[in-house]
């Protein structure tokens, strides 16, 4: 099969705070980041006189004052019907709770994600904690950025307002009428447990929430909750539904711009993860920490955030080729170290 040489992006860049109708009836908000990653990108969709809002943003005070101004310019006399957040992580529905309650409106998620989301939003035990420093000293962290991750405390739930106590459950393959579209519920897991997506047929217009990005691929990490999890073998096994859209399909992603080339992007983001895989199983010809991997993976200096989700992101590489017989695992003083086998 011949392959398009580039992805293409039919919509200009907006800067943060703005929003840009993408096809008639979808408008897209592109809201601002304290991270490197500077930006996450929500989506509000027309329903009849009202409006559905996929994702909110995280809870910073300025996040509320783009939604208050946008929100009382040109959206100003429409009602929220429903807000949809994609998955659980705190730049998605950080805000989820505010909107629901400002604006009366009903919240709708996945089961998986809204349990994620209520329960880390708010656990505020010391077992959370424990359990976190136990997880990342076995990853090799030493003892001062172990005391700064205790000093953070539960990291999510201060970028969160504790998701609704009620919701309303997606699931895959429902159907969702907005705005006299039908929206398909796709469920993917890897980067969350179940991140719903949701495609349109007419125009093909897909809301692609983290799971397929244009030009960073998505975290794909393994958090203290489940340290022997294997979220990347999830992450590659989810592409067949998307496989089975048109190539021509617009596609919304939470992070950079819309475009087009669905298919190739796929292709694209299968070889980054085997090329990555191969230097991992180079790298453990010794054994190796996961501490230690942040060096071959990741060729920037890492604050103490960008290592939980880096390391995080290791993990999820080590283990997958554990569980596919390539990497053996074995514990020194307390420390995992990986190492290539056969
Ligand atoms: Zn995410």
């Amino acid at each position: 099969m011949s392959r398009p040489p580039v992805l293409e992006f039919p919509i200009p860049v907006l800067r943060t705070g703005e929003v840009c109708e993408v096809v008639p009836g979808v408008h897209w908000l592109r809201m601002r980041l304290p991270y490197r990653l500077n930006h996450v990108n929500l989506w509000l969709i027309e329903d009849g006189d009202d409006l559905t809002v996929v994702d909110v943003g995280m809870n910073l005070p300025e996040s509320r004052e783009t939604w208050q101004a946008v929100l009382s310019g040109q959206f100003a006399f429409r009602r929220i019907r429903r807000v949809i957040g994609t998955h659980y992580h705190s730049d998605h529905i950080g805000l989820a709770a505010w909107m629901c309650e400002t604006y009366d409106a009903p919240f709708y998620a996945s089961h998986i994600e809204w349990c994620m989301a209520r329960s880390l939003g708010i656990d505020g035990t010391q077992s959370l904690l424990d359990a976190q420093r136990d997880f990342y000293a076995r990853l090799g962290y030493d003892a001062a950025q172990l005391a700064r991750l205790d000093a953070v405390g539960n990291a999510y739930a201060a970028k969160v307002i504790p998701v609704p106590p009620v919701m309303h459950r997606l699931r895959r393959d429902d159907e969702l009428t907005i705005g006299g579209r039908t929206w398909r519920v796709i469920a993917a897991a890897g980067h969350s447990p179940e991140m719903i997506c949701l495609f349109a047929a007419d125009p093909g217009i897909l809301i692609a929430g983290d799971h397929l990005l244009p030009s960073i691929t998505p975290n794909v990490s393994i958090y203290p909750a489940e340290p022997e999890g294997d979220p990347l073998g999830d992450y590659l096994g989810s592409f067949a539904p998307f496989r089975d859209l048109p190539e021509d399909t617009l596609v919304l992603p939470s992070h950079g711009r819309p475009f087009r080339g669905l298919h190739a992007r796929i292709r694209q983001i299968e070889e980054h993860h085997a090329d990555r895989l191969e230097k991992v199983v180079a790298a453990c010809a010794e054994p190796k920490s996961i501490v230690e991997m942040l060096g071959v993976l990741f060729d920037t200096e890492l604050n103490d955030h960008e290592r939980v989700i880096a390391s995080g992101e290791a993990l999820a590489h080590v283990r997958y080729l554990q569980y596919r017989d390539r990497l053996a695992e074995s514990r020194v003083d307390g420390v995992l170290r990986f190492r290539a086998v056969g």
